[in-house]
């Protein structure tokens, strides 16, 4: 068994955490995302199956679930091989590529990826939201999926010896599944063994990202040592979100670079502008929070690649940076969030 304390686990093997660099916390290189599949509009249904064109693109900003070819995500190894390469030029170290069991998880085109680009990645265990849970993992108890887990992190995962450095992101819906709570409870039993960094994806109610800290808090879960991702379309009321980060975990602002009119899966948020998520960062660093603020853009659909006229994975580097230094959040704070932060939260304990 490797002695993970003190250490980050990437798909090439054990790193100092010093070696991180800049680090994107929640991202996506390779996934399939049919999952979530959301027809289109009547009058729009020829789109489902439109090929991604230039005349396309604006609605695919707009409506990137409702495109089959867009969720495949996992065909465009290349393209992101290239994207990786830019996102080091610019400053890059490391990225956490949550992408767990369900949404076709490929450790093994990780492992090619950090080696030819030299970018570190985190790879992720774990499972994701009920409906990609198989009726195996439906069946399994909370003890038999804490050992898939454990297993994934310290022998490897996808059949191979290539090992998570990370439990999640660990998929919830709202209201939260039984299926759910049980794989919840297996995260907090297999991180207070492991002392390992967990990820959370809440469902889409502003009460679930709270009701999440509960449950993995009851079963033994390190809070402090886990991150609740899409803070963006999940608390978008100030007063709340000051309520939720005292409970103590990781604020994860990842979706920088996602911009639409109506949120499919939630038409109930208005999704925020970049200038907005840039603004609610200035506010939690205003009320301390400088220590607990991760950022990404969690890529996972083909039209945010620069292939595609999208942002890519160096956007947060090369554009809010700036825009948050612009806004009075200092260089130090800045290095908090991208370098220090991630650092803190991926060292095994
Ligand atoms: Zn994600």
């Amino acid at each position: 068994m490797p002695q993970l304390s003190g250490s980050v686990q990437t798909v090439l093997g054990l790193i100092e955490p010093q070696q991180l660099g800049r680090t994107m916390t929640h991202e996506h290189l390779t996934m399939t995302f049919e999952c979530c599949y959301f027809p289109p509009a009547p009058h729009e249904e020829s789109m489902a199956e439109a090929p991604i064109e230039m005349k396309n693109l604006f609605w695919l900003k707009q409506n990137p679930y409702s495109s089959h070819e867009n969720l495949l995500l996992n065909q465009e190894i290349d393209a992101v091989k290239e994207e990786l390469l830019v996102y080091k030029q610019a400053g890059g170290g490391a990225i956490v590529e949550n992408t767990t069991m369900g949404i076709s998880r490929n450790v093994a085109t990780l492992k090619r990826l950090a080696q030819e680009t030299g970018v570190h990645i985190i790879a992720g265990a774990g499972f994701y939201v009920d409906i990609t849970h198989s009726e195996e993992t439906r069946k399994m108890t909370v003890e038999k999926l804490s050992d898939v887990i454990i297993s994934e992190v310290l022998h490897g995962a996808d059949g191979t010896d290539i090992r998570c450095g990370v439990i999640g992101e660990i998929g919830t819906s709202w209201p939260i599944t039984d299926s759910e709570k049980r794989v919840l409870q297996a995260t907090a039993h297999a991180q207070a063994q492991l002392g390992c960094p967990v990820i959370i994806h809440p469902g889409r109610n502003s009460a679930a990202p709270g009701a999440v800290v509960r449950i993995l808090q009851e079963a033994g879960g390190d809070i402090g040592k886990t991150v609740m991702s899409h803070l963006d379309r999940t608390i978008l009321d100030h007063g709340e979100l000051l309520e939720f980060a005292k409970m103590g975990s990781y604020l994860e602002y990842d979706l920088f670079g996602t911009e639409m009119l109506n949120y499919p899966f939630n038409l109930k948020v208005d999704m925020p502008s970049d200038n907005q998520r840039v603004k609610t960062l200035t506010c939690l660093v205003a009320e301390g929070y400088e220590d607990k603020i991760v950022i990404a853009h969690d890529i996972h659909t083909k039209n945010r690649l620069t292939k595609y006229g999208g942002h890519g994975y160096s956007y947060i580097l090369n554009s809010i940076v700036p825009k948050m230094l612009l806004r009075g959040i200092t260089q130090s704070q800045v290095n908090k969030i991208l370098i220090d932060n991630p650092r803190e939260w991926l060292t095994f304990k």
